[in-house]
């Protein structure tokens, strides 16, 4: 056997995955469709990803936090409040005794790194553009039937992680069942330059129209992802700067002082896919192409960041020519806590939040107002934000390389 673990998928999951498992001294082969040799978005063009203290730890573990501190803003501050109604919450890192809860990096940054990281790795082989046409599980490997450059170049692997992100025919193959609920919401991304600097704060902001997070990015810019009924996001999408400048001011008021620029809009539809079971014989699915999540509460890289950790936990010392069967279900067994819980969370901040009902909105501000003056009940919530809801702590969650 030649490899130990194959990958279908180089995307933020597929490349955090080779590594912690190369970390573990398992060689992996990553097959990937795309040409990972990104094209650099612009300053102002970038889709951002906010990452929980728990996925600090996680890098920090691989060695990888040197490379990504340098272009991550910490979240020190977060205020969460309803658009037309008093109340409102604050969480400061200080209370928790933390520097930061969190911190938000480019994508393409965040994926770059990983990639440069991956390709320096020994154990690490990459091969992309590659398309996989079929995955085949025996008892004591998985045979993947992949084309580079027009030619078949069949894998074989003790053990497959597909990490595809759940779009592609793969799954259908391994017999999966796959539940979609589409939210009837679009989430529109953008970068944005204002008059004044954040100074570490994040806004989530609830509006009648649907919620908005700010979060801060290095060089004093912010990044929004503003979720909308399909409708107006498209008007949104397709408002002059200048008018969206406007909208967002009228929801967001002046307190980074006057929106001065915004970047290239960027849109999602939203919807939540979940694929059952998570394991089966010498297989895996881990990332978006296992639990797809509304990025409300911005946690699907993050949930599955400690999925990997969780898995790299199940797999050191063992010897990976045996059977997997038991291992692979005590590890979605494990994991099945911390992915209902997440998603659970963040399905009911949507229901609570994307509603206009007027009636609603005094109870949501009310809420906001109480969660406000209960400080242990705040610190519980925090502490579910950053990683460490249900899901006990993995190896890598400690610190362990
Ligand atoms: C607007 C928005 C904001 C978000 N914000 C946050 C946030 O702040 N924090 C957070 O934790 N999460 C956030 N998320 C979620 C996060 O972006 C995803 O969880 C994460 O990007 C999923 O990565 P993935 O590698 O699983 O999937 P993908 O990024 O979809 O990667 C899958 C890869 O597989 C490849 N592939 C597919 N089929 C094949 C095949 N047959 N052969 C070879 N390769 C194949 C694809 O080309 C692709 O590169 C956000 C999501 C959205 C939409």
């Amino acid at each position: 056997m030649k490899q130990d673990v194959c990958i279908i998928g180089g995307g933020l999951v597929g490349l955090s995955a080779a590594l912690a498992l190369a970390r573990l001294g398992r060689s992996v082969v990553l097959l990937e469709a795309r040409d990972l040799a990104v094209v650099e978005p612009q300053a102002m063009d970038a889709r951002s990803i906010a990452l929980s203290l728990s996925s600090q730890r996680i890098f920090e573990a691989l060695d990888l936090w040197g490379d990504l501190r340098p272009n991550c803003a910490p979240i020190r501050h977060i205020h969460v409040s309803s658009a037309g109604h008093l109340g409102a919450t604050r969480l400061h890192a200080e209370e928790l005794g933390l520097d930061a809860m969190g911190q938000v990096i480019e994508y393409h940054l965040l994926q770059q790194t990983l990639l440069v990281e991956a390709e320096r790795e020994k154990a690490i082989e990459l091969r992309f553009p590659a398309s996989v046409e079929a995955v085949h599980p025996h008892h004591d490997r998985v045979v993947i039937d992949t084309r580079i450059d027009g030619h078949p170049q069949p894998v074989e692997a003790r053990l497959l992680l597909l990490a595809d992100g759940g779009q592609s025919a793969l799954a259908e193959q391994l017999g999966l069942q796959r539940q979609q609920q589409p939210y009837g919401q679009t989430a529109i991304v953008a970068n944005l330059r204002a008059e004044r600097d954040g100074e570490g704060w994040a806004w989530e902001r609830f509006t009648a129209d649907g919620p908005m997070a700010w979060l801060p990015l290095t060089r004093g810019r912010y990044a929004l992802v503003w979720t909308l009924p399909p409708q107006q996001a498209e008007s949104m999408l397709q408002a002059a700067d200048d008018l969206f400048i406007d909208a967002l001011h009228r929801r967001f008021g002046y307190r980074l002082g006057r929106l001065l620029e915004v970047g290239r809009r960027g849109h999602f539809e939203l919807t939540l896919r979940r694929a059952r079971p998570l394991t089966g014989p010498r297989w895996v699915l881990i990332g978006n192409a296992a639990n797809t999540l509304h990025p409300v509460a911005g946690q699907g890289f993050n949930l599955a960041l400690r999925d990997v950790a969780a898995l790299s936990d199940s797999l050191q010392g063992r010897d990976l020519s045996e059977p997997l069967d038991d291992m692979l279900a005590d590890y979605a067994r494990r994991r099945a806590a911390d992915q209902e819980h997440t998603i659970r969370w963040g399905n009911r901040l949507v229901s609570l939040f994307s509603n206009d009902l007027p009636l609603l909105g005094h109870a949501r501000a009310a809420a906001l107002g109480l969660l406000e003056r209960c400080p242990p009940l705040k610190a519980e919530l925090a502490w579910q934000g950053m990683g460490y809801g249900a899901g006990g702590l993995s190896g890598l969650m400690r610190g362990r390389p």
